[in-house]
């Protein structure tokens, strides 16, 4: 489906002057029930209704299309996403100590944390966020001490089963992908080492 301009109000004050002046021509002209007139005139006021309720919707449609476009061709086209947009998140698993601050913030306690040992000889075994639940509220970022959990820019997570909305972040880090039911790939880019200390944050590609 394709929006165009600024509006989509037909009758918005973004269009031409003279679309207006006709639809106020096609307003006056019309026959008042309460006036007698005769066969004639009415047939000529019925066909001059027909051509400038025409003109109007001609006008509507050319101004239109000569208005910029702002309706991405989504998939295809992808919006730009803000700073401050708080999607699906980005997970540093070698910087993660495991104290569970994040998962205690959580208003619906929808992240589970697993690990062998804790601090910055943790071990984390999984480190899942349940986005059926997820609010996106941001509140698990601000408490954690090493700064390894931030909200990111992806949006179109989708899934058939809610178990698949359920995503355990150190398997992705095992993997370095995450195939959804819609064939969307998210691919950690490459790097010499990931195991490696020092910041690495996941970004995501699509691919079909
Ligand atoms: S964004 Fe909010 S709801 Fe989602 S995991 Fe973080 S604290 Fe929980
Ligand atoms: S608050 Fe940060 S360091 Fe602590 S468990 Fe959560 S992500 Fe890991």
């Amino acid at each position: 489906m394709r929006r165009r301009g600024a509006a989509n109000n037909p009758l918005a004050p973004s269009l031409p002057a003279g679309i207006f002046f006709l639809k106020t021509c096609n307003m006056t002209s019309m026959p008042s029930s309460n006036n007698a007139t005769s066969p004639v005139a009415e047939y000529f006021g019925m066909v001059w209704n027909a051509v400038i309720t025409t003109l109007i919707g001609l006008g509507v449609t050319g101004w239109y299309m000569f208005t910029k476009p702002v309706t991405l061709q989504y998939p295809d086209e992808k919006p730009e996403i803000p700073d401050g947009y708080r999607g699906i998140h980005i997970y540093e698993k070698e910087k993660c100590i495991a104290c569970d601050l994040c998962s205690a913030a959580c208003p619906v306690d929808c992240i589970k944390i697993e690990s062998a040992g804790k601090g910055k000889n943790a071990v984390i075994t999984r480190y899942e966020i349940d986005y059926n639940r997820c609010l996106f509220c941001g509140l698990c970022v601000e408490p954690c001490p090493s700064n390894c959990i931030h909200m990111g820019k992806s949006y179109d997570l989708a899934a058939y089963r809610s178990q698949d909305c359920a995503i355990d972040f150190v398997k992705l880090w095992e993997e370095r992908k995450l195939q959804s039911p819609s064939g969307d790939v998210i691919e950690w880019p490459d790097t010499p080492n990931p195991a490696a200390p020092g910041p690495l944050s996941p970004q995501r590609a699509h691919g079909r």
